[in-house]
């Protein structure tokens, strides 16, 4: 290929990986593999100078404004980072600095945040703007999101800050949030989210705020852009910054030398599994403000600060086979049965294909060599195909139209991802799933039977569905392989016991699709019986709080099945709870009112006072309006809050008076 041709043909791949990456969001190669070949770029562009272009991929730091939020142009620009991989990249670096900086030189070395990067724009000690990087030059508004992430001051000391100034950060989903959120996800029959990344920035799309308070955002402050700072260092600007209460990470060291920072690197490349969030590489800083001054930027990132990246945690293996995993709500899994491989500690074999398109798009064929990452505590995925090494007479996958597990042909609803098997009623795993469900902890919670009885008392054709298992008898368990006469006991007894599971957490077991443990509660809380529920219509349903059209759907299906009906009369006459059970000692006391809370209070703290309010049919709400029935007031109330307080003649009540008023049916 020409030199030329070369340039151009990297450069065209590198705009559609970008466009996967920051507007699809949904990269199809892994970070490393993309900075290889933007690096190859540079090297080639440098090179050759004469086939210099405005619109390069290295010239931009990538990504389109995603329209539907306001477009707010940055005062300064966001730019990238150069990457280093190496001790010979970070010398070179130090060499491009003593061209311009003579003197004593001393380096930051901090954690680099894997998430999404913001700008946030504080005037007179207040939050005003947050926007994302966009494409450098100008980004999103996404202030009302970014307003919801709770350990985001947004109104401060401003103690040796200039009066306005933007902090530079990174928006992450910590691991924990990340995988309580995939759990429900899963509880629900919904695939998995990716990884944290993605889902931290898909986070700050979304268009109801109320959606991603839910969401356990962090966000990790790196820096300032402002034009007159008191400090001298970077260092400085970071204690300063924590000191007005941001949450800037402690893991900062002071380095003189290369060795002192590859010191840190070592520590942090195994340490940072230890850590709640993802990070994938160091980012290097000059400390010194007036050296980062002197030294610039380049057309694309700062000469003042790199990157180095932590070796992304990627092997290349053999595929031996696609299988297809049945789940309980009849949902297909394509999984890819791997040659085992070591990647980061752990022995890899097996990893999520996740559906058709996902096939189709990576062209992923049986005999492949392909890549698979594995991040922390993250399902390994396959990024790429090794093309090089394809067989040459391999053919596309064909993806199965019946199930692998019943034979039963496939459907595709429209506008979604997955195929199903909609054989409810006598497939497998279906079977075995929805039993198996059924019991779990968080559904039934019934003790003394386990998964894999569920698997024997179903093999034995005891049971068929979660029905059967109130009309077992003790004398047929004990006939099972096995099984004590004091198990079996124990095992009918428990079945009875769960009789006493409360409402929503019965709804939860019946297995409909969409509907986890949360969508179960709201349900329950909202219709109060199950009757109730399956009387509901469409409208009625969509219009509780948190039900979309998909869920709303997914209900009356279930209920217009007339097996699901069968089960569900059975169960009925079993004595299962269909209905709320009323609180002890609850009442209807503050039946409507609305109350907001203030204050420091002694004999309850908050969380104890909103539980009582709402035990009596109170609301508490946060903030103070003409609505608002009483004003709960503790000690300390700050005097904006007496004065609006005063101004709309809302009622103040001590947390006595609460009581007096419960108990007295106000
Ligand atoms: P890249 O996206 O690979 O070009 O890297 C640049 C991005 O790294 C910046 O936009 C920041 O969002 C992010 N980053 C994460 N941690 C840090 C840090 N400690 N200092 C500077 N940038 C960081
Ligand atoms: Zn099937």
């Amino acid at each position: 290929m020409k030199i030329q041709e070369q340039i151009e043909h990297l450069r065209e791949e590198l705009r559609q990986h970008n466009y996967n990456y920051y507007v699809l969001d949904n990269p199809v190669i892994s970070d490393f593999e993309f900075d290889q070949k933007l690096k190859e770029l540079e090297k080639l562009e440098e090179e050759h100078p004469e086939f210099y272009d405005d619109n390069s991929p290295t010239q931009r730091v990538g990504g389109q404004v995603v329209k539907t939020f306001n477009t707010v142009t940055h005062k300064e620009r966001m730019y990238s980072l150069s990457n280093s991989y190496s001790k010979d990249d970070l010398e070179d670096w130090v060499k491009r600095i003593r061209k311009t900086i003579e003197g004593d030189l001393e380096f930051t070395c901090e954690l680099k945040y894997d998430g999404a990067s913001i700008n946030l724009t504080y005037e007179n000690n207040k939050f005003v703007r947050a926007v994302t990087r966009g494409d450098g030059f100008q980004g999103d508004d996404v202030s009302h999101n970014v307003r919801t992430i709770k350990s985001l001051p947004l109104v401060i000391k401003g103690e040796h800050l200039p009066e306005n100034f933007d902090v530079r950060a990174e928006i992450v989903l910590p691991f924990e949030g990340f995988m309580k959120m995939n759990e429900e996800r899963m509880s629900e029959g919904l695939e998995p989210y990716a990884n944290p990344r993605n889902t931290a920035s898909g986070s700050l799309k979304l268009q109801d705020s109320s959606e991603v308070s839910k969401r356990p955002l962090e966000c990790l402050i790196y820096g300032i852009s402002a034009n007159n700072v008191e400090q001298e260092t970077h260092f400085d600007v970071l204690s300063i910054l924590r000191q007005n209460k941001f949450n800037v990470p402690k893991e900062v060291k002071r380095c003189k030398t290369v060795e002192e920072v590859l010191e840190f690197i070592n520590i942090w490349d195994t340490k940072r599994y230890d850590l709640p969030y993802e990070t994938d590489g160091i980012v290097i800083k000059v400390n010194n403000l007036n050296q980062q001054f002197e030294l610039g930027h380049t057309s694309k990132a700062p000469r003042w600060a790199i990157a180095y990246k932590f070796k992304a945690e990627e092997a290349k293996t053999k595929l031996e086979k696609i299988t297809y995993q049945v789940g309980r709500t009849g949902a297909i899994t394509p999984v890819a049965n791997l040659e085992p491989v070591v990647i980061s500690g752990t022995t890899v074999k097996r990893a999520s294909l996740h559906n058709a398109d996902q096939i189709a798009k990576l062209d992923i064929r049986e005999g492949d060599t392909v890549y698979v990452e594995k991040g922390g505590e993250i399902i390994p995925k396959i990024t790429a195909v090794d093309f090089s090494q394809r067989n040459a007479h391999s053919q596309p996958t064909e993806y199965i139209t019946h199930c692998p597990e019943c034979g039963t042909a496939l459907v595709r609803d429209e506008g979604e991802a997955v195929h199903y098997c909609p054989n409810t009623m006598s497939c497998p795993p279906q079977v075995m799933g929805k039993i198996q469900h059924f019991i779990s902890r968080k559904a039934m919670d019934i003790d003394g039977i386990g998964s894999e009885t569920v698997v024997a008392l179903v093999n034995a054709g005891l049971i068929n569905d979660y029905a059967d298992l109130y009309e077992l008898q003790q004398r047929d368990v004990q006939n099972l392989d096995r099984m004590a006469e004091k198990s079996a006991k124990n095992l009918i007894a428990g079945i009875e016991a769960s009789k006493n599971q409360p409402f929503e957490k019965v709804l939860f077991a019946l297995g409909i699709r969409f509907v986890g443990e949360t969508v179960a509660k709201t349900l329950a809380k909202k219709f109060k019986t199950l009757d109730n529920i399956i009387n509901a219509d469409f409208e009625l349903l969509i219009s509780t709080d948190e039900i979309g059209d998909r869920i709303a759907q997914s209900v009356i299906d279930f209920f217009k099945d007339e097996n699901n009906a069968t089960i569900v009369d059975r169960l009925k006459t079993h004595g299962l709870t269909f209905e709320i059970e009323e609180q002890e000692n609850s009442s209807n006391a503050l039946d409507g009112l609305k109350i907001v809370l203030s204050g420091i209070f002694k004999k309850y703290d908050r969380k104890e006072l909103k539980a009582l309010i709402e035990k009596h049919g109170g609301k508490n709400v946060s903030s103070i309006s003409k609505n608002t029935h009483y004003f709960l007031a503790g000690d300390n109330v700050g005097p904006s809050k007496l004065e609006k307080v005063n101004k709309l003649k809302i009622p103040t009540i001590s947390e006595y008076d609460l009581e007096n008023m419960i108990n007295n049916g106000a």
